[in-house]
C-alpha cells in the first residue's frame, strides 16, 4: 500500500425504487459511464470503480460497511442521480470511517430545451437529490468534501484529484510509524506533544530506536554497497570537495538508516546532534537523500514535523514542485525586498532545488562531531505553502501559510547549506506577527506540490484545527479566530 495507483475509490449512487426498473437501470449505466470516462480522464491519481445503485437503507449501509472493511478503498464519492431520502443513508453516515466526498453534479451539462418533460425531470433530478443527500450529512456533522459543477468539466475532475490525494494523505496516515534516534532537543518547546494523542487522532506511531543500534549499523555497511551509492551520488551530484571518505560515510549513513526504517516499516525518522552516541557525523546527505526518496524527516527530534513530511510527499507523488523539511532561520528586513530566508544546519530535501546540488564538506559548529557532507543548492521560485502542527495543550493546530518563494537575493557564497528565500503571505511583517501569534514553529514543511485548500480538507478529515494565513489575513482578524477555536474547541472536548 505504498503508491497512488494502490488505492482506489468508490462511487456510490443515490436511488430509490420510487421511479421504476427503467429509470434505476438508465441510473445505473449512466453512473457506470461516467465512472469510466472520470476514471480515463487523466485527472484522477487513483482508480475510480463503481460500486452500487443505493435503493435502501440496507444498500447505503453494506455499501459503507464494506468501504470501511476494505484497504484499497480510500475513500467514497457519492452523488444523487435521482432523489434519494436520507434517512436511509442515516444508519450508514453514522458508521463511516472513510473520507466522503459529495460530488454534486448531473449527468447532462445544459437543460434541453425542447425535450424537457416529466419523465425528464423524475430522471434528472441531481438539484434536488443532492440537496436532501447533503441534508443529513450537515445534521450528523459527518466531515465531508463537497464539490460542485459538471462532471466532465477540468476544474471539477482537478478538485476531485486533488481531494482523493488528501484522502490517501489520510490513509497513509493512519499506518504511519516513525522511528525516533534520540529524543527531542533539549528543552525546545514546539517540537514536543502528545504522542498518544496523535496517534489517536492521526493514526501516527512514534516509537524510539536506539542511536547505538543505529552506529552499528552503519559500521555493517559493506564498502561494495557504499561504492555503488558513491557511484549514484556521481551522477545526480557536483562534486565540490576533495573529502571523499565524509562523504562516503553520509552514504553508509544513508544505507543504515534505510536499512532500519524498512525493516521496521517506518516512513519517517527523526534524530539530534544532541545524541550521535557511535556516529562519526551528523546525518546531512544521508537525511537529504531519504528525504528525497519519499521518507519524513524531522531534525531535533521533531517527529510531528517528520511525520507531517512523510504524510505531504505521500499525498505529492508524481508531482515535481517538491516538498521540503525546512526552518526560518534570518529575516531580509530592508524596504521593498522584505523576505525569509529558509535554510536547516544541513537537511533540506533536494526536491525543491533550482538547479543540480553540489556535495560540500564544512565544519557543523554545535554536535562535536566530524566535518558532514551535505548537499547544497538554492530552492526553486514559485507559489508554495509551510505547514506546522502544534499541539497547543490538548488538541493539535495545523497553521498552514501561503508563500512565494523566490530566487535568493544574495548569493551568501559562505552559507554552507541549501537555502530557500520566501515572502510570506500577507507580507513579512503582518506574516510573521500572524505566524507567531497563531503559535506555528521555526519548523515547518514546506510544499510546492500540495495546496492550502488540500491540507484544510485533510485537517477537516482528520478533525484538527486549522489556520490559513493568506494574503487576506490581518494580526486582527486572526486573534478573533483563535479566541473563537479555542471556545469550539472546549464545547467539543
Ligand atoms: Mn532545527
Amino acid at each position: 500500500m505504498n503508491t497512488m495507483k494502490d488505492y482506489e475509490f468508490w462511487f456510490v449512487v443515490g436511488s430509490q425504487f420510487l421511479y421504476g426498473p427503467e429509470v434505476l437501470s438508465t441510473v445505473e449505466a449512466r453512473a457506470k459511464e461516467m465512472v469510466a470516462k472520470l476514471d480515463k480522464s487523466g485527472k484522477l491519481p487513483c482508480r475510480l470503480v463503481f460500486k452500487t445503485i443505493v435503493k435502501t437503507p440496507e444498500d447505503a449501509t453494506g455499501a459503507i460497511m464494506a468501504a470501511n472493511g476494505d484497504g484499497r478503498c480510500a475513500g467514497i464519492i457519492t452523488w444523487c442521480h435521482t432523489f434519494s431520502p436520507s434517512k436511509m443513508w442515516l444508519n450508514g453516515l453514522k458508521i463511516l470511517q472513510k473520507p466522503y466526498c459529495h460530488l454534486a453534479t448531473q449527468y447532462n451539462r445544459s437543460i434541453p430545451d425542447k425535450e424537457i418533460d416529466m419523465d425528464f425531470m423524475n430522471l434528472n433530478q441531481a438539484a434536488h437529490g443532492d440537496r436532501e443527500h447533503g441534508f443529513i450529512a450537515a445534521r450528523l456533522r459527518t466531515p465531508r468534501k463537497v464539490i460542485a459543477g459538471f462532471w466532465q468539466d477540468a476544474d471539477v475532475q482537478t478538485r476531485l484529484g486533488d481531494w482523493m490525494r488528501v484522502a490517501v494523505g489520510i490513509a497513509f496516515s493512519k499506518s504511519l510509524k516513525v522511528m525516533r534516534f534520540g529524543d527531542n532537543m533539549r528543552n525546545v518547546a514546539v517540537t514536543e506533544g502528545d504522542k498518544v494523542g496523535v496517534q489517536e487522532v492521526l493514526g501516527w506511531q512514534v516509537n524510539t530506536w536506539p542511536v547505538g543500534k543505529l552506529a552499528e549499523c552503519i559500521d555493517a555497511v559493506s564498502g561494495k554497497e557504499a561504492d555503488a551509492l558513491m557511484a549514484e551520488y556521481k551522477k545526480l551530484y557536483a562534486f565540490n570537495t576533495k573529502n571523499l571518505d565524509a562523504v562516503r560515510y553520509q552514504a553508509k549513513e544513508e544505507i543504515a538508516m534505510r536499512k532500519l526504517l524498512d525493516e521496521e516499516g517506518c516512513r519517517a525518522y527523526t534524530n539530534t546532534f544532541e545524541d550521535l552516541y557511535g556516529m562519526e557525523q551528523l546525518p546531512g546527505l544521508a537525511s537529504q537523500r531519504l528525504m528525497a526518496l519519499g521518507y519524513g524527516y524531522g531534525a531535533e527530534g521533531d517527529w510531528k514535523t517528520a511525520a507531517m513530511t512523510a504524510v505531504v510527499k505521500a499525498m505529492a507523488e508524481g508531482k515535481k514542485g517538491g516538498t521540503a523539511f525546512m526552518e526560518d532561520y534570518t529575516y531580509e528586513l530592508a524596504k521593498g525586498k522584505e523576505c525569509s530566508l529558509g535554510a536547516h544546519m544541513l537537511e533540506v530535501c533536494p526536491s525543491i532545488a533550482a538547479a543540480k546540488p553540489k556535495i560540500e564538506v564544512h565544519a557543523l559548529g554545535i554536535g562535536g562531531k566530524a566535518d558532514p557532507a551535505r548537499l547544497v543548492f538554492e530552492g526553486r521560485a514559485g507559489k508554495a505553502i509551510v505547514i506546522s502542527l502544534v499541539d497547543v495543550g490538548g488538541r493539535l493546530r495545523m497553521i498552514v501559510q501561503d508563500v512565494e518563494c523566490i530566487k535568493p537575493v544574495c548569493r551568501m557564497p559562505n552559507l554552507p547549506v541549501a537555502r530557500v528565500m520566501w515572502k510570506p503571505m500577507p507580507n513579512l511583517k503582518t506574516g510573521v506577527e500572524c505566524w507567531i501569534v497563531a503559535g506555528g514553529a521555526h519548523h515547518t514543511t514546506l510544499t510546492y506540490d500540495v495546496s492550502a485548500a488540500q491540507m484544510r480538507d485533510f485537517a477537516r478529515i482528520a478533525g484538527i484545527e486549522f489556520v490559513h494565513i493568506t494574503k487576506d489575513t490581518t494580526v486582527e482578524k486572526l486573534e478573533q479566530e483563535l479566541f473563537l477555536n479555542d471556545l469550539a474547541w472546549k464545547l467539543k472536548s
